[in-house]
């Protein structure tokens, strides 16, 4: 059997390092907003290479708040794609402003940044792009669009941590980026866990104050905000973590490596421009028999799944929207050719290997 991720595996490389440092942060039973959040923000932001960084709850509470600071409101628009995860739109809504998508590149699975000018209106106020699977979006030519029509640009950086473009993090290329712990992001924590980064220090004041009940003061509270902290336990984990996070995201991308080498032309794969890192979240390839791979793969005890079946605007809860099958043909199309297959920095090269070959057989190619 080999799962998408086995964070056994994980375990038995670096739990004792994990376990000692839940431990202390327990000792200091300082328990929200403790020492390990604040270290942990420092070592974000020095990763990173920006300002100000926040902890939150989740990956969706740091774009509902993202929002929130940027003070999307009602009858507003804001700008993403739909082959996403749920979460980057479902933010839109909290903020009672309305979803416009718009369609992708087939290359790179990301927002298509030549269509976005003809989807702005007097309402649009900002845009978020979402670095697929850990696949930078073309920032340059979405900033350029953003700058001309004074766009807030928030990046969903959900699945790219370590990523970068023209050298630069995601998450330090737009006005806020947004980044989710969930446990099998590329930097996961043991539960549920979020940042936000940016170099406004007024977006940053303005957070931290929505994350913790509106109050920057104990019991004085300026606005009505959110229970929205990340824990100290988790912050704890996430310190042992990110000193590992380039090893571990140079070992998904030798694994990328290793799959390509293998499998080559019988399917394809997403684009990594010139100026990207792509830090391979997912291991995503395309093929018009991808429900055969998807079947030989399950035959053999091998994992594999499909991000994203539906794309958002035809999902029930955006039928609101009214949108309908054709209205974004490329993401309805890679809906149903995407498959992606385990990566992660402890897979196997033998395990790449026969998964490789099997992709590569029931390609028929
Ligand atoms: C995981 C994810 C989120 C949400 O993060 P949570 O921490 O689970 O709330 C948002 N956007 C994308 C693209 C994601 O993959």
């Amino acid at each position: 059997m080999i799962p998408m991720l086995d964070l056994k595996r994980e375990l038995a490389d670096i739990g004792d390092e994990i376990s000692k440092a839940v431990d202390k942060s327990i000792g200091e039973t300082k328990f929200i907003l403790g020492p390990n959040v604040k270290e942990f923000e420092k070592n974000a932001a020095d990763y990173l290479g920006c300002k100000y960084t926040a902890g939150v709850a989740s990956g969706t509470d740091a774009l509902h708040l993202a929002l929130k600071a940027s003070g999307i409101k009602e009858n507003d628009e804001v700008i993403t794609t739909p082959f996403t995860f749920i979460a980057t739109a479902e933010a839109i809504v909290y903020c009672g402003a309305k979803p416009v998508f718009v369609d992708i590149e087939p290359e790179t699975m990301n927002i298509n940044p030549e269509l976005l000018e003809k989807s702005i209106t007097e309402k649009t106020k900002a845009i978020i792009p979402v670095h697929l699977f850990g696949n930078p979006c073309r920032m340059d030519e979405i900033k350029q669009i953003a700058d001309k029509y004074n766009l807030t640009v928030i990046e969903d950086c959900a699945q790219s941590f370590g990523a970068t473009y023209n050298n630069k993090q995601t998450g330090t290329l737009g006005d806020i980026g947004c980044f989710s712990f969930f446990p099998s992001k590329n930097l996961g924590c043991y539960g549920d866990g979020g940042l936000i980064s940016t170099n406004d220090e007024n977006i940053y004041n303005d957070i931290m104050a929505l994350r913790n009940h509106g109050s920057y003061e104990k019991y004085y509270h300026d606005r009505i905000g959110f229970n929205s902290r990340l824990d100290d336990i988790q912050a704890a984990i996430l310190n042992v973590k990110i000193k590992y996070i380039d090893k571990a995201n140079e070992d998904r991308i030798l694994a990328a490596e290793k799959y390509k080498d293998i499998i080559q032309d019988s399917v394809s794969y997403q684009k990594v421009e010139n100026k990207s890192k792509h830090v391979y979240h997912q291991f995503t390839i395309r093929s018009e028999k991808r429900n055969q791979i998807m079947s030989e793969l399950q035959k053999h005890e091998i994992a594999s799944a499909i991000y994203y079946p539906v794309p958002l605007h035809l999902q029930k809860s955006f039928a609101s929207l009214n949108h309908k099958e054709g209205d974004l043909p490329v993401s309805e199309k890679l809906a149903q050719e995407v498959l992606s297959l385990p990566v992660n920095p402890y897979l196997e090269d033998e395990e790449i290997t026969i998964i490789s070959e099997i992709v590569k057989l029931a390609s028929g190619k």
